[in-house]
């Protein structure tokens, strides 16, 4: 697709629809819209940015883009990790931002009304003093609701609670012709139609920039206990995982890191855990009413724990001790960052896979001579590993990591998994998105969003090639 270069006489155009205040291009904006979190990712400058405060703003750009064949990148908090937001052929950032209202809680109905921009903490905080709780909880906050469902993001209570898509009740989104349409609505079931809500959600933005959302939310939990849990192998703390599961009340969050890991975040962030010469750990966390209501199942955990060779059992206790461990388990990919150039592996796997996927990565891992330090949710099967390039050679190890994230995508698929668990694919996974997945299925796929984007301006590039 040729699109066209933004003119001053475009530029005009576009601003008379934003408004000036609305409108940027100045050189900070247009180099911190270039990227997003992702490592080894080539930065790609927008040729404007701007900001909406309305849907039928929204409406009014996508229609101005759609009819002069601008692309358009709609972006939220700018945290993904596959480079979705990232503006691959220039064009338009559409950052939602300032559409960031908290329309309406419902507590009596269980919903919340919001716009996209509206962060998770922001939302935590707006429905803490309803005692509501919106249970997606991921590794950086600042993410938005919209990026959110444009990923599926899952987190730490994916293992309890699911994915975002578990979570919304209906959307409010613009399609690339400017045409506005509503999905769903306050309520839980629906049988009218086809699912637009889900269609949309996981989508990229690549389908509708969403505008308005219908959240599912629950009370909010009474207590929360964290245990730490050191095993001498992977394949022990990996083995405990579904006998975890089988408890009557499963945990929340039930996460995994790998020795290296945790010897990673010990030197660069400065938080130190027991048992930190161990070859795998567990972090279980638990919830539940009052303490005492968590504590009955202590016993159970341990014995699990310690039946399939864990050394150790550790409880923090106290409320600074639980705080130091989840931002143990929260500052993982600040430490990795700074170890190295790295690369992120998202596979997910069915549960009673992760030991067999496991085992592939690390010979993989031996067998190409690259570290590949691994954590992840190992309640839900969401495996992420981190090819870290400890060698002076960055251009020898940059050469031989697509053969090394090849054959560990292919090992997930051959245990029946997929190559993205959470972060989605972006541009990062888009040439092995064939892996564990059909042509007919990915033809489907391009076939829709034909029909919704046919000139292609809304976010080219991403998840496949069209
Ligand atoms: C330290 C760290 C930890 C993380 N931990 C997790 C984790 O535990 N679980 C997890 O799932 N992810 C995690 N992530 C990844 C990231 O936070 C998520 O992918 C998140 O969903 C991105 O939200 P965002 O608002 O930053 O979106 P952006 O990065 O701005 O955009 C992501 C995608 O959403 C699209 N988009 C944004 N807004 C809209 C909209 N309104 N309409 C349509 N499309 C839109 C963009 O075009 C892009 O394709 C982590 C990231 C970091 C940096």
């Amino acid at each position: 697709m040729k699109y066209k270069k933004i003119t001053a006489q475009l530029l005009k155009q576009l601003e008379e629809i934003t408004g000036k205040d609305n409108i940027s291009v100045s050189e900070t904006d247009l180099n911190n819209f270039s990227i997003d979190e992702s490592p080894e990712m080539q930065p790609h400058a927008p040729e404007v940015v701007v900001r909406p405060l309305t849907t039928s703003i929204v409406s009014d750009i996508l229609r101005f883009a759609d009819r002069n064949l601008i692309p358009v990148t709609p972006r939220g908090g700018g945290t993904g990790l596959s480079g979705g937001c990232v503006p691959l052929f220039g064009g338009i950032i559409l950052s939602l931002e300032r559409m960031n209202h908290i329309i309406k809680i419902s507590a009596d109905n269980f919903s919340a009304i919001v716009e996209p921009g509206v962060t998770l903490d922001q939302l935590a905080g707006n429905l803490a003093p309803h005692n509501l709780h919106y249970p997606i909880h991921i590794g950086d906050m600042s993410a938005t609701i919209g990026g959110t469902i444009a990923t599926n993001a899952g987190g730490m209570n994916a293992v309890k609670y699911g994915v975002t898509r578990q979570h919304i009740l209906g959307l409010q989104a613009v399609l690339p012709s400017g045409k506005i349409i509503e999905a769903g609505g306050e309520y839980i079931k629906c049988s009218t139609g086809y699912d637009l809500t889900q269609i949309l959600i996981g989508s990229e933005g690549t389908l509708a920039v969403v505008t308005r959302i219908i959240l599912k939310v629950m009370p909010r939990p009474g207590n929360r206990e964290i245990l730490f849990v050191p095993f001498s192998d992977l394949q022990s703390a990996i083995r405990t995982v579904p006998e975890l599961l089988r408890l009557k009340t499963i945990p929340m969050g039930l996460e995994f890191l790998d020795g290296e890991v945790v010897r990673l975040i010990e030197k660069y962030v400065d938080i130190k855990v027991p048992h930190d010469e161990q070859d795998a750990f567990l972090m279980i966390i638990m919830e539940g009413d009052s303490t005492e209501d968590i504590v009955q199942y202590f016993g159970q955990i341990e014995s699990i724990c310690r039946s399939n060779g864990a050394i150790e059992f550790f409880v923090p206790g106290d409320e600074t001790g639980k705080r130091k461990l989840i931002e143990f388990r929260e500052k993982a990919y600040q430490a990795i960052r700074r170890a190295g150039p790295f690369a992120l592996i998202d596979v997910v796997v069915p549960r009673n896979e992760i030991a067999n996927f496991m085992a592939s990565v690390k010979k993989i891992s031996q067998e190409l001579d690259m570290p590949a330090p691994s954590m992840g949710h190992a309640g839900d099967g969401n495996i992420h590993i981190h090819p870290i390039c400890f060698d002076p050679d960055i251009a020898a190890w940059r050469k031989k990591l697509p053969v090394l994230m090849k054959r560990i995508y292919e090992a997930g698929a051959a245990v029946g998994g997929a190559i993205s668990g959470e972060h989605g694919i972006g541009i990062d996974k888009k040439k092995y998105m064939s892996i564990g997945i059909s042509q007919e299925t990915i033809s489907l796929m391009k076939a829709i969003k034909a029909c919704v984007d046919p000139n292609n301006i809304l976010n080219p590039g991403k998840i496949f090639d069209f």
